[in-house]
């Protein structure tokens, strides 16, 4: 053990963890009917078939943790010496509902119950917004609420709705109202829809051990390549997990876009007003979550920027101390770390 982990700041920089995680029992309860009763996307089935009833200690901690917002959840941060949290409504929040009405209930049931929990724990809780993509309309209207009368920072979209993704016209009023708003939307994975999941459960590669990085850059890249930073110039993309493997790919992925748009491979693709390496530097912030490595943060900061660039424990899914006193003693600059750990979530949550 290097050192102590300690909330306060005694190295110099507040830890926020940017990507942490919270249920609520009406939303669980709804997603376990839906298993139950068959009418679960496949990929809800495989995520929550697992977390919603293995008895291995892994998930029993999982399941009591996310339905806490309270001494659990703060003594576990003072372990880890997190100051802050950002929270959202765990994965795929409202998203495996068939029915809106449910869908609106149990994203606005979370979004206040969340709204208490802040105002419990002021200076270690900030929340993210619950939406119901099923319904764009009454969404844009939650994260009008949302912003201006709970406080909240951002709003989280747990990647595709069955199968559909924001880029698709439908959903035109939510990326409209983060943009006016000015609030970031932060793209979390998912179970992946029916018609990508294949045979990826089959090899058990579906969930955060790879299935969700492909779906979720995906999802990302549909929004880049379509010209959604085009017409929303100011919106801001949140992606975890390193966000999501784009800075690596991007060199080649933007090659392949340019070459395809050339030779007008496929009508969808037209060409844009930037390189996707410009979407990435002003639209597009990445996060840690699940991934405390040194070499994929500092490739992310060379690709990104070391403004855009955050940490996240992603709490209670990846819950390691130990990472926060490897990514402590990186070999980095204290301005640098200290826009990694805090400045950075600050500026974009407006905390
Ligand atoms: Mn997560």
């Amino acid at each position: 053990m290097t050192h102590e982990l300690k909330t306060g700041g005694d190295r110099g920089y507040l830890r926020i963890a940017t990507e942490e995680a919270f249920a609520t029992a009406e939303q669980l309860d709804a997603i376990m009917r839906l298993v139950k009763e068959g009418r679960a996307d496949k990929g809800t089935v495989s995520l929550w078939g697992f977390y919603g009833t293995s008895a291995s200690e892994r998930t029993t901690f999982i399941r009591e943790r996310l339905l806490d917002l309270g001494p659990l959840r703060i003594a576990a941060m003072d372990e880890a010496g997190i100051d802050k949290a950002v929270l959202a409504l765990t994965s795929p929040g409202t998203q495996s509902m068939h029915d809106p009405e449910e869908a609106r209930r149990i994203a606005r049931n979370a979004n206040d119950h969340l709204k208490d929990a802040c105002e419990r724990y002021p200076d270690r809780f900030h929340g993210m917004i619950a939406i119901a993509p099923l319904d764009p309309e009454w969404s844009a209207e939650e994260l009008r609420r949302g912003k201006e009368e709970l406080g909240f920072h951002g709003v989280q979209v747990n990647s595709h709705t069955h199968g559909h993704y924001l880029d698709e016209a439908q959903f035109d009023p939510i990326l409209r109202a983060c943009a006016d708003l000015d609030l970031p939307l932060y793209i979390h994975p998912q179970g992946l829809p029916d018609d990508m999941i294949g045979d990826m459960a089959n090899a058990g590669l579906d969930g955060a051990v790879y299935g969700f990085a492909v779906e979720t850059s995906y999802h990302a890249l549909r929004l880049l390549t379509t010209g959604v930073f085009d017409r929303y110039p100011s919106l801001q993309l949140v992606l975890g997990h390193g966000a999501e493997g784009l800075p690596f790919w991007i060199d080649r992925t933007n090659y392949m876009f340019n070459a395809g748009v050339r030779s007008q491979r496929y009508d969808r693709l037209k060409p844009l007003q930037h390189s996707l390496h410009h979407y990435l530097r002003h639209n597009v912030w990445g996060t840690t979550s699940g991934l405390p490595s040194p070499a994929s943060i500092r490739l992310m900061m060379e690709v990104m920027g070391e403004d855009r660039v955050m940490y996240a424990m992603d709490y209670p899914y990846q819950y390691v101390p130990d990472e926060v006193r490897l990514l402590d003693t990186m070999d980095m600059g204290e301005a640098q770390k200290r826009k990694f750990f805090q400045a950075n979530a600050e500026t974009l949550f407006k905390l």
